[in-house]
């Protein structure tokens, strides 16, 4: 136990691909952050996705829900392998490694997800933007509704007047409502207190919900500034102009959308951190990437997605607000000096490195080492 009596239990999940290689590099970095903060981590590996299906023949095991609900937190790699050559992938979709993935979701009740765009300085190249759009910062967080709406909603086929008719109902109770908002509005308190909405109110009933819901709870906040936006512009926003965004809320189907939007306008794939958050403080944290096959085991992943993920564990499910700053402070400086390939351009000043030296890299920084 650390001097202030600050201990955590982190599951962690490796999975499949470059899995092992990112995760083994954010938890270098996690002890080198607990070790200057005194805290104490202790780790619970556990299995998911493809390795477990090897192992145990099914994506996701009893032992693995249970060992995760003695956590504060999971840390996750990634899980999956190359559709086209994997044997995982003749299985029937329920035992395939992405089914352990939305059944883990679904056992620890992680509704709200939580995508981070942020254009680093030093890679501004990257940012498919015009240059004047990009130079004006991108620093946004996507919370997405993950468990309601219209994918979980009733489907039904039915022969009407002769001709087959589709149904996918889209609906949301006020309190699967409000404990998103929740989730949202602590978020901006963290960061630069703006939340925008983004719905189809002019349409859509359950739109319509969320916006009284939010602006009943906006009075709870007063210090957040809300505002409210149709889906369609805040698609041609996050073009246009993405430096307005703080915090975005919305719903199941526009954030699956609007996240893998956003996952582009700041370019690079390697530095995309991500959260799935349940009631109270429990978080799966993992890289919005996926389990990279074509480079796994050479030593060319780039960590820090999982590394940033790794801060936003310590941020949102610890508390521990000064050591998740050390740690994205250290990998922006990091990018200045060395870049893993996917980062990498001629001429950009920078060492080129592998996934281990970039995590020992963020290490040191962190420990106070130039
Ligand atoms: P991917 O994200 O794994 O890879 C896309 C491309 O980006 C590849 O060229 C890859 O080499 C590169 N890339 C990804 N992460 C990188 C990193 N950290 N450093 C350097 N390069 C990186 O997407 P995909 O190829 O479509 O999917 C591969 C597998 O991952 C599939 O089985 C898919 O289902 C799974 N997947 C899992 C998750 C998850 O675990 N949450 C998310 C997306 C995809």
């Amino acid at each position: 136990m650390g001097k202030e009596g600050k201990s955590f239990r982190i599951g962690v999940i490796e999975g499949d691909g470059i899995g092992p290689e990112i995760v083994r590099e954010a938890v270098r970095v996690l002890n080198q952050a607990a070790a200057r903060f005194d805290v104490s981590l202790e780790y619970v590996p556990m299995v998911m996705g493809g390795c477990s299906i090897d192992r145990y023949g099914i994506p996701l095991t009893e032992e693995t829900i249970a060992q995760a609900k003695t956590c504060d937190a999971v840390l996750m790699g990634s899980i999956g392998g190359d559709p086209a050559v994997s044997p995982w992938y003749q299985l029937e979709p329920s035992k395939r490694p992405e089914a352990g993935l939305l059944g883990i979701r679904k056992a620890l009740g992680l509704f709200a997800n939580l995508r981070f765009s942020v254009l680093y300085e030093d890679l501004k190249d990257a940012c498919p933007l015009r240059e004047d759009i990009a130079q004006e910062g991108i620093d946004f967080v996507i919370l997405r509704e993950l468990t309601g709406g219209l994918y979980f909603g009733e489907k039904k086929t039915e022969t009407v007047n002769g001709e087959a008719r589709a149904t996918d109902v889209l609906a949301y109770s006020e309190s699967e409502i409000r404990r998103i908002a929740v989730k949202a509005f602590d978020s901006a308190m963290l960061r630069r207190k703006k939340l925008t909405l983004v719905d189809k109110a002019n349409v859509l009933e359950s739109s319509r919900l969320w916006r009284k819901v939010v602006g009943e709870m906006a009075k709870e906040y007063p210090e957040v500034s809300v505002d409210y936006m149709y889906v369609d512009n805040a698609a041609m926003q996050l073009i246009r102009r993405p430096s307005q965004f703080d915090v975005i809320l919305t719903e199941n189907m526009f954030g699956d959308i609007l996240s893998d939007e956003a996952s582009m306008v700041t370019g690079s794939i390697g530095m995309q951190p991500s959260a799935s958050l349940a009631e109270g403080r429990f978080g799966l944290y993992e890289p919005s990437h996926g389990s990279a096959p074509d480079i796994a085991g050479q030593d060319k992943a780039n960590p820090l997605a999982t590394i940033l993920s790794a801060a936003c564990m310590l941020r949102y499910s610890l508390g521990l607000e000064e050591a998740a700053d050390a740690i994205e402070k250290a990998v922006i400086e990091a990018i200045g000096k060395v870049r893993t390939a996917d980062l990498k351009t001629d001429g950009d000043g920078t060492k080129l490195v592998g996934c281990t030296e970039m995590g020992q890299y963020v290490a040191r920084l962190i420990g106070g080492e130039k």
